[in-house]
């Protein structure tokens, strides 16, 4: 089959929300691998990608592990459906690969909580501090940052640094928290951003499902807002301490074929649900808000991998000075080991 041969590719739609007009039909799917296999490119899916984009995709994985597959991978485009800094990541650590996202307007509004600008009025008050950065930032912000890190290992790098040295967190407040009460740091500062995706997953949700599922486990991302109410929770005896298992979504993988329990009540984003009914089966797992989606991941639809394939867009495209000073943030990151996963 042709592309011409195929009536739905004249199908798509652009509009507000994203590139609508496909389904992910079986011809679709034919479609899509055809297309890839013509670019020479490989397809990577974040795991809060739509059920059709992760099951399409030759990679699903977190923003850190898909950023090195492709630096790794043999084809020299990479077609990463993430949200855009994830897609500045891979081109970050795969400089001489064209890197193409199915739709550029998808951001992030953790990412959006800081602008290079403001962490450069930060760094101007705190002159001698190391800024640490999670992995949900812009390719610019990666380039004022001193080392980034993930929700694995964001412990093992502030812990890394000279105590008498002051510490930027940034941007993510909750993740902040975490980190600050597990090294007991006090010289540490941390951006008041959040994700308006997790910050909508709060603590009275996470109580009042707890209470109705007294036997199931509970996996919570860190970068919720509802980390904090989770390990009170488990602290006040609501939860039991070994119920509550604070996790990276990589992390969460693992836990999933790990656990005993039945069922298990996940504080993240919905789509995380696709690829943990699929490693663990026999599990229930249910969502603790199943209102957190996030648009922007959702922006990545089957029409606008669709056109991306198509036309070769949209490509992204990182300053080499800035991509240069980002990729030695995140090499740090790496040196300092078990980076894991982020988002
Ligand atoms: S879920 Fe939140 S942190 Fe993740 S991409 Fe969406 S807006 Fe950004």
């Amino acid at each position: 089959m042709t592309t011409t041969e195929w009536a739905g590719a004249a199908a798509i739609v652009d509009g507000p929300g994203g590139y609508t007009g496909i389904e992910a039909t079986p011809e679709w799917a034919e479609e899509v691998r055809r297309l890839a296999r013509e670019r020479n490119a490989t397809l990577l899916a974040h795991n809060y990608q739509l059920p059709a984009i992760q099951d399409i995709a030759d990679h699903v994985g977190d923003s850190l592990a898909l950023s090195r597959i492709a630096a790794e991978a043999e084809e020299d485009t990479i077609v990463f459906c993430g949200v855009h800094f994830m897609a500045e990541t891979a081109k970050i650590l795969s400089p001489n690969k064209t890197v193409l996202i199915p739709d550029e307007r998808a951001g992030c509004s953790l990412a959006d909580s800081i602008t290079a600008e403001q962490l450069r009025e930060w760094k101007a008050e705190y002159p001698d501090a190391v800024v640490v950065s999670y992995v949900n930032t812009t390719a610019e912000v990666k380039g004022l940052t001193d080392i980034c890190c993930t929700s694995s290992n964001a412990v093992d790098v502030v812990a890394s640094i000279d105590p008498d040295r002051e510490v930027l967190f940034l941007p993510d407040q909750f993740l902040g928290a975490h980190v600050k009460r597990v090294t007991g740091r006090e010289n540490m500062h941390i951006w008041a951003g959040e994700c308006h995706v997790h910050a909508g997953i709060n603590g009275e949700e996470l109580a009042a499902q707890a209470r109705s599922h007294p036997d199931a486990d509970l996996f919570v991302h860190p970068e919720c807002g509802c980390a904090t109410s989770a390990l009170y929770l488990a602290g006040e005896g609501f939860v039991p301490d070994d119920k509550v298992k604070i996790l990276s979504t990589g992390g969460m993988i693992d836990a999933a074929r790990e656990t005993g329990a039945r069922q298990v009540l996940v504080a993240t984003e919905v789509g995380m649900l696709h690829q943990l009914r699929k490693a663990a089966p026999g599990i229930d797992f249910q969502a603790v808000n199943d209102r957190a989606s996030c648009p922007y991941m959702k922006m990545i639809t089957p029409a606008a991998l669709l056109r991306c394939l198509r036309e070769g867009k949209d490509e992204v495209h990182v300053e080499p000075a800035v991509a240069e000073r980002a990729r030695l943030s995140v090499q740090r990151m790496i040196a300092i080991g078990n980076p894991g996963g982020g988002e």
